[in-house]
């Protein structure tokens, strides 16, 4: 049976329903709540987004020792709570937004709202291969702080070059005895700083022009079949776990026909305004954002959603 509380939010019509609860999440349900907008926070199942995956944050500003991801989303959810964010951690399953009434469904229950913002970020990808699907959770992972524990005193791989690749292989350096970068180039995408601190540390090395061809194992990953690019030579090494590292895709299957987006299933925000191409639908964060990516970016993304849903509601008298 339903609570009160749950009964009363669910026949409410939210001014505003934010899809998502990342650093542009967040920051839009802290805005808008300051507005007196009392937004429902869609948070998804896993809430707090790619930086719950992540440890240290280091270029967030106004932490100048750092902070670990968690403990950062942790704060901005309790600041936008302090306002009146209401929170529901489950993801949308659906949504329906071309009316005035915007509808979002999770699970069975279904809440109105006179506007949306959507911020549903972007998740890691794969490659694609069938063995890395076969060994996914024994051996094969996208995240290092997640699984790095069960890598001590193991040797390990990590596909990719740039700062999500670097920054795995770091950490994995706390367990591991070697970390090994597989990067199809022979060049970083990975920042300056990022790259320093990879080529400095004595546990990681690096294979150059190769692409991880197959995962080798039987209940679990036991090694890696590589293939250089430039000379066609494949060459079979012993590993116990392998991490993709090759960036991300944005979260937007449930708005597929309803926004507006570009081939890579990014949503398209209009010039220098969160709107999208539907009247009371606004856009933050990863999901629109290729380019930038990083919290900071994504927090202010956000931020400018909350403004423009507040001014939307004005000037349409809502
Ligand atoms: P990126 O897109 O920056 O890098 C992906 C890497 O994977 C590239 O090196 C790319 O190769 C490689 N790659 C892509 N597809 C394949 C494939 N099929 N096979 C093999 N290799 C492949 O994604 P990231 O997740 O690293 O970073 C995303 C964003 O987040 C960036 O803007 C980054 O700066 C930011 N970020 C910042 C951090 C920080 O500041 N601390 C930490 C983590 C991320 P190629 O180089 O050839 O394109």
């Amino acid at each position: 049976m339903r609570d009160l509380y749950t009964i009363s939010i669910f026949f409410m019509k939210y001014q505003t329903i934010i899809i998502g609860s990342g650093p542009a999440g967040l920051t839009a349900a802290l805005y808008t709540a300051r507005a007196e907008l009392q937004p429902l926070v869609i948070a998804g199942a896993t809430p707090g987004g790619q930086l719950m995956l992540t440890t240290e944050v280091e270029n967030f500003p106004g932490f100048p020792e750092g902070i670990m991801g968690a403990a950062l989303m942790d704060n901005m959810r309790k600041q936008a709570k302090r306002f009146g964010a209401v929170f529901i951690d489950q993801d949308a399953t659906k949504v329906s937004l071309e009316k005035d009434i915007k509808k979002v469904t999770v699970g069975k229950e279904v809440y109105e709202a006179k506007t949306v913002i959507i911020a549903t970020g972007a998740s890691a990808m794969w490659l694609g291969l069938p063995s890395e699907q076969k060994f996914i959770g024994h051996g094969v992972g996208s995240c290092a702080t997640c699984d790095g524990f069960f890598y001590k005193d193991k040797k390990v791989l990590v596909i990719g070059g740039g700062d999500t690749a670097i920054e795995e292989a770091l950490f994995l350096t706390k367990y591991a005895t070697t970390v090994t970068i597989v990067h199809s180039r022979d060049m970083l995408r990975a920042s300056k700083a990022q790259q320093k601190k990879a080529f400095a540390n004595k546990k990681i090395d690096f294979l150059w022009d190769t692409e991880l061809q197959e995962v080798l194992g039987d209940e679990k990953v036991t090694g890696a079949k590589l293939r250089n690019v430039k000379t066609d030579e494949v060459q079979e090494v012993a590993v116990d776990g392998i991490f993709i590292a090759i960036g991300h895709k944005p979260n937007t299957k449930i708005f597929k026909d309803q926004i507006t987006m570009d081939d890579k299933h990014y949503i398209i925000p209009q010039k220098f305004q969160t709107h999208t191409n539907v009247e009371g639908v606004f856009v933050a964060g990863d999901v629109s954002d290729h380019r930038y990516r990083q919290a900071i970016s994504a927090a202010g993304i956000g931020c400018m959603a909350a403004i423009d849903v507040e001014k939307y509601l004005e000037s349409h008298n809502l």
